[in-house]
């Protein structure tokens, strides 16, 4: 299987903006764009993206993801760059239209179709270096993908940078390019220097995020994570896992934590800890790396309650439970 995020389907959908205005959207060839050197977004970073999946079911239908909080929070990530705002009701039919033109192609559970619409600043003008753009691009790409974890679910090494940070403090709840942009050398220094599978954020030791998922402890009938503020993304798989962990009645706290709290916590045997997001749907770890030292989290297992919430929000998204919160589109 080719690596995720890889392979495209050869059609996107695509709308541009101009004159103060959505023109109509169109399916057109997904392999290259044709973009003005001067293109604000190639200089200013004026751009954002979302990530979420379609899965096809036994009955043969195709069910997009809470399309509608992807969507809503595309709009935020929009507006907080001051690119030209979205229109919602287009860009959910953009998604609707370029997944049906390939149902078919939508590969059967493991697998789903990863759908990456995309917002982009073109205008073409170097000397708005502090200025937006006032033309843009919104397309959706789609990426056909298999199981992330085909050789098994593997606890996942996790480096606690406390140092560094991912983004701007003000910037991590906006989906954008740069903010990865600006993640990949402290992620790069943690896979070089100590094997790490990726870099748990905790900048004066406040735990945040990864570089591309959010973190939870779960400690017994309790799951701990941050509470949403400006400083990382407000991941809907979080809230998906939240909102089932509620549902099976477990107690949820959103609330600040320290690296010397998650540390202490998670040295007793019980402790479990994962990584949530689409693409890791939900992903144990195993091993927290801290000032050199490992330490290992519970047992160093998959842990029961992180495999069995990943079940239940696989078994909604597979159409093998009942939609009951309402999120298959
Ligand atoms: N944080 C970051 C930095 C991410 O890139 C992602 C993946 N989109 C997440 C968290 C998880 O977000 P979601 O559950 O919406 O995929």
């Amino acid at each position: 299987m080719a690596a995720f995020g890889t392979v495209f389907m050869p059609k996107m959908a695509l709308a541009t903006y101009e004159n103060q205005a959505w023109a109509n959207a169109s399916i057109v060839p997904s392999d290259k764009l044709e973009l003005h050197p001067g293109a604000h977004v190639l200089h200013y970073s004026s751009t954002c993206f979302e990530g979420l999946k379609a899965f096809k079911h036994e009955d043969g239908s195709v069910n997009v993801f809470r399309m509608d909080a992807n969507i809503e929070r595309m709009a935020q990530s929009t507006d907080l760059l001051f690119l030209p705002s979205i229109d919602k009701q287009q860009l959910g039919d953009m998604i609707k239209e370029i997944v049906a033109l390939y149902a078919d192609e939508v590969p059967a559970p493991p697998g789903s179709m990863y759908i990456r619409p995309t917002h982009i600043g073109t205008e073409p003008s170097i000397g708005k270096a502090a200025v937006s753009s006032e033309t843009s691009l919104l397309y959706v790409l789609l990426s056909p993908v298999g199981d992330y974890f085909a050789g098994g679910v593997k606890p996942l090494r996790l480096l606690l940078e406390e140092n560094g940070m991912r983004c701007a403090p003000h910037m991590g709840m906006i989906k954008s390019g740069g903010n990865y942009a600006s993640a990949l050398g402290p992620i790069a220094r943690a896979k070089n220097e100590c094997q790490a599978d990726q870099v748990l954020f905790c900048p004066n030791g406040d735990v945040q995020e990864t570089g591309a998922a959010n973190f939870i402890l779960i400690d017994g009938n309790e799951i701990i994570t941050k509470g949403l503020d400006s400083s990382f993304l407000h991941g809907i798989t979080r809230d998906s896992i939240l909102t089932i962990a509620r549902d099976l009645g477990m107690t949820v706290t959103e609330r600040d934590f320290t690296v010397n709290e998650l540390i202490e916590r998670a040295q007793k045997p019980g402790t479990e800890a994962a990584l949530s997001g689409t693409a890791a749907v939900l992903t144990p770890v195993g091993t927290l790396i801290h000032n050199g030292e490992e330490i290992t989290v519970g047992s160093g297992e998959p842990g029961a309650t992180t495999l069995k919430l990943r079940q239940a929000l696989n078994d909604i998204q597979w159409g093998k439970a009942e939609d009951k919160f309402g999120w298959l589109h």
